[in-house]
């Protein structure tokens, strides 16, 4: 494994987020919430730009618009003043509060903030839920997984199991035990153990959330996705403006999910012990099942069968003739990319995902390119296909970095998001992938996990080795399949 910056280079061109971008995303998938940057106003707007550019829909984030003299004396009354102007303005039912860089390295207290905190009377009292999202710590993806962990520490309530001891008797009240929240009252009324389950996809596209429900729905599995902005990230137009997008998971089924059957949660490289299922694990003891995103065969196999033993129902017919349809046009598309050489960059999770799914269709991932720095993507690689055991892994990537081993790797194919755009029209090789692809209106309604939703994406690729070496007429392309597999109607 390579680690990129470890020549102590300057970093050129990230291959990352910011983290509070990703605790602004968890956050806008919970129902009546926005999201409180305390830091610099700057943070605020990037992030706003970033994400308006990516999902084309309206995005509110809030900060605590720190002045030189909250930079300098601490940021206690610029946070208390943005609490008082979000409530009034918004009436929100939880309030993410996210930390930036700034209000980190001064080492503002935040959870003392919010302890001494008062609501403007007369006003109700939202939740307050706090993550620390220092840049210079971690990535997008971490501060995501950070937010989720935080909002399940803070609202969900463990289950009493039958005829045993209530869960809060071993300390189940997580965040809000810890912080001194009002929430923290061990007299809350305890949940029986339920039928649902608790599903915790990470950072997935609205399409593909759409997917994961509709799935369940097929499965008769009630469960609870965290988070859910497939609405307000990806919703209809409004006559009207919304201050808050409706949609999102809601606030009650937040608190029943310590009282859930099972959490699945998709990540092979977060830190196991941090994320949110590890903490309804080990404090309201719902059995938790991790795996990587679905995406290949193999990884959508398994999780199907999981979905069956946790309903109880075998894996209904649509979704096996959806099976079938996809190995069908692996099979038809694999004379044009086998052996093609691939170079795969983005979130950790996200390359080890892809690299399961091109290596399934003979595409070779020769280059496998991060800017997180988990340390464990290797691992995930190799439990995935003996193959990728020789592919070269880049954690603390930029794209500088991974131009330069591209091009000394000779590679044939570039899979990633649009930041790569420019380095693969320098490395004269096409490119697939968008998340994030901010010139390309539509890619939020782009879904890349389980069966049906993978077609489009893999036959992409498939297409891209296709077109730069043949004619680009449809009937050369693998994939395109007729008006079967185009689809005609809107
Ligand atoms: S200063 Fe830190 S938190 Fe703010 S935009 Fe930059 S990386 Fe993100």
């Amino acid at each position: 494994m390579i680690e990129a910056n470890d020549t102590g280079s300057s970093t050129r061109n990230a291959c990352k987020l910011c983290a509070p971008l990703g605790a602004c995303l968890a956050f806008k998938g919970i129902e009546g919430a926005i999201t409180l940057l305390h830091g610099s106003q700057g943070c605020s707007t990037y992030i706003r730009r970033y994400m308006i550019s990516h999902f084309k829909e309206p995005v509110d984030i809030a900060s605590s618009n720190f002045t030189e003299s909250a930079a300098v004396f601490g940021g206690a009354q610029s946070f208390s003043t943005a609490l008082d102007n979000v409530i009034r303005q918004y009436r929100p039912a939880m309030i993410g509060i996210a930390t930036t860089c700034l209000s980190e390295t001064i080492g503002d207290d935040v959870e003392s903030f919010i302890r001494q905190y008062q609501p403007p009377p007369g006003l109700p009292a939202p939740e307050l839920v706090k993550v620390s999202t220092a840049s210079y710590r971690g990535t997008h993806s971490e501060g995501f997984m950070d937010s989720l962990r935080a909002v399940v520490e803070a609202l969900a309530q463990p289950g009493t199991p039958i005829g045993g001891t209530p869960k809060s008797a071993w300390g189940c009240l997580g965040g809000c035990v810890r912080s001194g929240h009002p929430k923290a009252d061990l007299g809350v009324p305890q949940e029986p153990p339920g039928g649902h389950i608790n599903l915790l996809p990470g950072m997935v596209s609205p399409a593909d959330l759409r997917y994961l429900k509709e799935l369940l729905a097929d499965f008769a599995l009630p469960a609870t996705l965290l988070s859910d902005y497939s609405d307000t990230l990806d919703g209809g137009a409004w006559s009207e403006y919304q201050l808050i997008p409706p949609g999102g998971t809601r606030l009650e089924d937040l608190r029943r999910m310590g009282s859930a059957l099972a959490t699945v949660e998709f990540s092979s490289t977060f830190e196991p012990a941090r994320t949110a299922g590890a903490h309804l694990e080990h404090y309201c003891q719902v059995p938790l099942h991790r795996m990587g995103l679905p995406m290949g065969v193999s990884r959508t196999d398994d999780f199907m069968a999981l979905l069956a033993r946790l309903s109880g129902r075998a894996v209904p017919a649509k979704h096996v003739e959806e099976r079938q349809r996809l190995i069908d046009s692996l099979a038809d598309a694999h004379k044009y990319v086998m052996e093609k050489r691939a170079v795969i960059y983005g979130e950790e999770d996200l390359v080890v995902g892809l690299a399961a799914m091109l290596s399934e269709t003979g595409i070779v991932p020769v280059l496998c390119a991060s800017g997180g720095r988990s340390g464990r993507m290797r691992g995930a690689l190799q439990a995935l296909a003996p193959q990728l055991a020789d592919a070269t892994v880049m954690e603390g990537a930029d794209f500088a970095d991974i131009e330069q081993a591209a091009g000394d790797l000779k590679v044939d194919l570039v899979v990633g998001n649009s930041k790569g755009y420019a380095m693969a029209r320098r490395l004269d090789r096409p490119r697939r992938s968008d998340r994030p692809c901010n010139p390309r209106p539509g890619s939020p309604g782009r879904a890349l996990l389980p069966w049906a939703a993978r077609r489009p994406l893999w036959p992409a690729a498939a297409r891209c080795r296709c077109c730069n070496t043949r004619s680009s007429s449809a009937r050369c392309r693998p994939g395109t399949g007729g008006w079967a597999r185009r689809g005609l109607s809107p």
